[in-house]
């Protein structure tokens, strides 16, 4: 199999971004955002051709005087992204332009280990190939739930992904697939999901906190991800709210996720079922014998009133960390993302009421708080955008 064709300079690169992102153009458009002369404009576009990355879209409606070719991404571009969570396996297969071809979820427990969730994940993917979506994918984008060295391609000390420490996951996948692989943290993916299709089309600086399992925090400055130093950037669950808070599964006591992850949900609505304070989550427990998140979201829309607390002590809890990152980053725009989102609007008031209360007006005066409306597909299209970034540089 061909090694992934790239771009060999910058302006083949910048021409790749344009079509990625603004579709079809002609050859007269390209040339004035590029700012190139028609003849070495032609020159970069017959080697994008060879290359495989480009192809001709027809005639464009004239300008006055010759009409103008026009010119897309090849069409038999594909990009493929895992988006590995805690309980689940998404796996997406996307055109150059990133549209989603085919998307398929699974339920999948991430503590079976790297061997065994990649396998299941690339099991996905040739399914998407059976039903004739692709024969070779330009490149993968990978998330994972935790914290990730992106410059090595694996995990790093994973708190909620037993045996996946150092798992060369860029290598493995590479490897099989035969193509340029990237692995980030999931939460990061979803931020550029968001940038990609979502709410953030048009904000450059914005947050994107996901409730799930675990709790985090995309970061995007000027339309990129920051990640810091070694890539733990917006790692922001293990921020202290109470030094005598509950303990947290990375050993400290009162971290945001002690108090409001996914387990804590399940604590808390285990207690309230138990006690008598909630009729609702305890018929709950009744039926199925055991507590999630998603049974709080259930009982909460119900109207008991213990879960909407539980709801709204989250919400305050999750409130009192963003208000401090708001005052500190002054974004542009809020995302809550994440399956805990799914508790939906009692969560994002309380959340809002008390970012609006404890930033400074002019941190908050248009900052929109809002609910991701991209639901599953954030994550896969953050990795498809992530790698084709990669593959569209020089
Ligand atoms: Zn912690």
């Amino acid at each position: 199999m061909r090694m992934s064709a790239r771009p060999q300079n910058e302006h083949q690169a910048r021409l790749l971004r344009l079509l990625r992102d603004e579709g079809p153009r002609s050859r007269a458009e390209l040339g004035d955002v590029v700012h190139l002369s028609r003849s070495k404009l032609a020159v970069e576009l017959d080697r994008l051709t060879e290359l495989g990355l480009v192809a001709s879209g027809g005639l464009a409606a004239s300008r006055g005087g010759r009409r103008s070719g026009i010119v897309r991404l090849d069409p038999g571009l594909r990009f493929a992204a895992f988006d590995i969570g805690a309980t689940s396996v998404d796996v997406a297969v996307t055109d150059g332009e990133l549209e989603i071809l085919g998307h398929v979820s699974e339920p999948c427990d991430v503590r079976q280990g790297a061997p065994a969730v990649l396998d299941r994940a690339l099991d996905l993917l040739g399914k998407l190939r059976d039903e004739g979506l692709f024969t070779r994918v330009h490149g993968t984008g990978i998330g994972v739930p935790g914290p990730v060295s992106f410059r090595d391609g694996m995990p790093v000390v994973p708190p909620i992904m037993p045996g996946w420490d150092r798992f060369p996951v860029r290598d493995a996948v590479g490897q099989e697939l035969g193509c340029p692989v990237q692995v980030d943290n999931d939460v990061n993916l979803m931020a550029l999901g968001e940038l990609t299709s979502g709410l953030a089309r048009s904000v450059d600086d914005l947050l994107l906190v996901k409730i799930g399992t675990g709790i985090g925090c995309g970061i995007v400055v000027d339309g990129a991800i920051y990640r810091g130093v070694s890539g733990s950037a917006g790692d922001i669950g293990h921020i202290r709210v109470d030094d005598d808070g509950p303990l947290c599964a990375c050993g400290n006591h009162g971290c945001l996720e002690a108090y409001f992850g996914g387990a804590a949900l399940a604590r808390d609505a285990l207690a309230a079922a138990r006690s008598g304070r909630s009729p609702q989550l305890a018929a709950l427990l009744d039926a199925g014998g055991d507590l999630s998140a998603r049974d709080v979201a259930t009982a909460a829309a119900a109207g008991d009133a213990e879960a909407v607390r539980i709801v709204r002590e989250g919400g305050r809890h999750v409130g009192q960390v963003l208000a401090g990152l708001v005052s500190f980053f002054n974004p542009g725009l809020v995302i809550i993302a994440g399956g805990v989102a799914g508790l939906g609007h009692t969560l994002l008031a309380e959340i809002r009421s008390v970012v609006y209360r404890r930033s400074l007006p002019l941190a908050t005066g248009n900052l929109p708080i809002v609910l991701s409306e991209l639901a599953g597909a954030a994550g896969v299209t953050g990795g498809a955008r992530m790698i084709s970034d990669s593959v569209f540089s020089v």
